[in-house]
């Protein structure tokens, strides 16, 4: 692969690639997570200012392919991604994590948005969220009778009758059941990002019985090619200089 590759960040295969990158290349993460240090390629931090930004981004950078690498629930950057290239007239290529199936065995019941989610969770007493930080939003909201269990990279005062947990991936299953336990999680709320890092709870919520409210995926936009894999994109790329 000859020419300069803007990579967008923000998931563990994006880093693997990042790490595979020559100093001409570019990695770029919007600044929530933690910054790597040791990469050979160029890293930036922070938002382009939306698709016009991050066009002029990609013309001036002089950037020849555009990998969009983020997390599937990250839609806005990911649109930004596939209009600005196509306004600078160069291909934009996307690594998009197969989602999760539900096995025999699994309740799960997929909601469209947080009213459709707190609608959904009126039957339970012991909800674990597992959203990132979305939920802390709404912890005034939480209806007399329940409990809930926040989990998101970084902990905070939750309230009475909301603990928050920081906690970072991988998670292993045998912690996994410890917190379902120690909690008396009745009912999971998971995104479906198809990570094997966080499908622990998947199983755990399998083995107990317990459903699982499935936030949708939101629709990504058409690019011009699409890897379900991190090795299929990595072998596209044929990055031997
Ligand atoms: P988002 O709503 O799609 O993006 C919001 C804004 O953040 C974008 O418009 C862009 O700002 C900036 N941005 C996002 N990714 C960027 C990147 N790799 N490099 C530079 N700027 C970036 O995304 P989000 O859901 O807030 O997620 C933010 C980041 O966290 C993403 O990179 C995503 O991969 C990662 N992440 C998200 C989730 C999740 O559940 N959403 C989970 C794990 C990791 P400008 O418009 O100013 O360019």
């Amino acid at each position: 692969m000859t020419g300069r590759i803007l990579l967008l960040g923000g998931v563990t295969e994006a880093l693997a690639l990042a790490r595979q990158l020559g100093p001409q290349h570019v990695y770029s993460l919007a600044g929530i997570g933690r910054v790597p240090q040791d990469l050979a390629c160029q890293v930036r931090v922070g938002g382009f200012g939306g698709a016009a930004g991050l066009a002029s981004y990609l013309r001036e950078a002089g950037i020849s392919l555009l990998v969009d690498a983020t997390h599937p629930y990250a839609a806005q950057i990911s649109r930004n991604a596939a209009s600005a290239a196509r306004v600078a007239g160069i291909p934009c290529w996307a690594l998009r994590r197969p989602a999760w199936q539900a096995q025999a065995g699994d309740d799960w019941r997929e909601v469209e948005d947080w009213a459709g989610l707190i609608e959904a969770l009126k039957p339970f007493c012991r909800p674990l969220f597992t959203l990132g930080r979305e939920p802390l939003q709404h912890l005034h909201e939480i209806p007399p009778g329940q409990f809930w269990t926040l989990r998101a990279l970084e902990a905070c005062p939750g309230n009475a009758r909301c603990e928050v947990i920081g906690a970072r991936g991988p998670f292993h299953i045998e912690d996994e059941r410890a917190l379902f336990q120690r909690r008396r999680v009745d009912v999971l709320i998971s995104k479906n990002s198809g990570s094997v890092a966080t499908e622990p709870k998947l199983e755990v919520a399998r083995e107990l019985g317990v459903p699982v409210l499935i936030l949708k995926r939101p629709p990504l936009p058409e690019v011009d090619r699409a890897f379900d894999s991190l090795s299929g994109l990595t072998a596209a790329l044929d990055l031997r200089e």
